[in-house]
């Protein structure tokens, strides 16, 4: 579980992006954070796995205050997907999603293994895995970050706009694939976006903030509907 206990977090120059924060992200649920462009989305998600560390507050990970954590240790159980999957452009499609397991010393046929595997369960077509990020479309790019962000098998899942770029046809069809690989892997997900279509549809909880940082609503997407 990841707890936001009175979490404020001001910028040198005095902006307050968050500002007194206070819920909880359960443990094996997708929890959509939601709002206006500069409402402090992408900050309170870069708190959690220390880009950033708050300026007030606490932030907790199964209890334990994140800033007390080094940021390796902390990232290898958190995975990250952000809108431009950032691919590393020199490697394959296969190597990109066997970084990871290598880094953890992995050797590089298991590795590779595990990546097919990945790419297979994000539901990118196998002849991908041997062509460049360039070559694949930025559908099939950020099917490959999410293989990526997956491949250590960490507990949490951190997604800042993931699939904002991408055309809505097949933005559609990411959001449906998250949902099914959500019901069998059940990660601790934290998924932020500026589209409340996509909140309701994701989310098992869904966070409202408004610009300033504060939180406005935190329910289930039926409660908030019925509203
Ligand atoms: P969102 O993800 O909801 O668009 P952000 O967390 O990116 O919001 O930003 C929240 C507020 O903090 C905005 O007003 C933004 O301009 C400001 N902000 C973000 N990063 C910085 C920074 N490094 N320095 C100063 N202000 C920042
Ligand atoms: P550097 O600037 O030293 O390269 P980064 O902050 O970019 O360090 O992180 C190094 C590696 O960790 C990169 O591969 C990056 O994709 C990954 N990474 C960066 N931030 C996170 C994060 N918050 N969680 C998980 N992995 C991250």
């Amino acid at each position: 579980m990841i707890t936001f206990n009175g979490v404020t977090k001001r910028y040198a120059d005095g902006t307050v992006a968050v500002d007194d924060l206070n819920l909880e992200v359960p443990t094996g649920e997708m929890t959509v954070f939601v709002g206006p462009s500069g409402c402090g989305k992408t900050t309170s998600l870069r708190m959690i796995n220390r880009m950033i560390d708050p300026s007030g507050g606490q932030l907790l990970l199964d209890g334990v205050d994140v800033t007390t954590i080094d940021p390796p240790t902390l990232r290898r159980g958190i995975g990250y997907v952000i809108q431009q999957a950032g691919l590393f452009p020199h490697r394959k499609i296969v190597d990109n999603v066997a970084t990871v397991p290598l880094l953890l010393g992995w050797d590089r046929k298991k590795a590779r293994a595990r990546a097919m595997e990945l790419l297979e369960r994000v539901g990118l077509d196998p002849k991908m895995a041997g062509r460049y990020p360039f070559q694949l479309s930025g559908g099939q790019q950020q099917r490959v970050g999410v293989a990526r962000a997956l491949a250590a098998d960490p507990p949490v899942l951190l997604m800042d706009e993931p699939f904002s770029a991408v055309d809505p046809i097949v933005r559609t069809s990411l959001q449906d694939e998250l949902l099914r690989l959500q019901a069998e892997l059940n990660k601790t997900i934290v998924f932020v976006t500026h589209d409340i279509d996509e909140a309701m549809k994701l989310g098992d909880r869904v966070a409202v903030l408004r610009v300033g940082g504060r939180l406005a609503q935190l329910d289930d997407p039926a409660t908030l509907l019925a509203r």
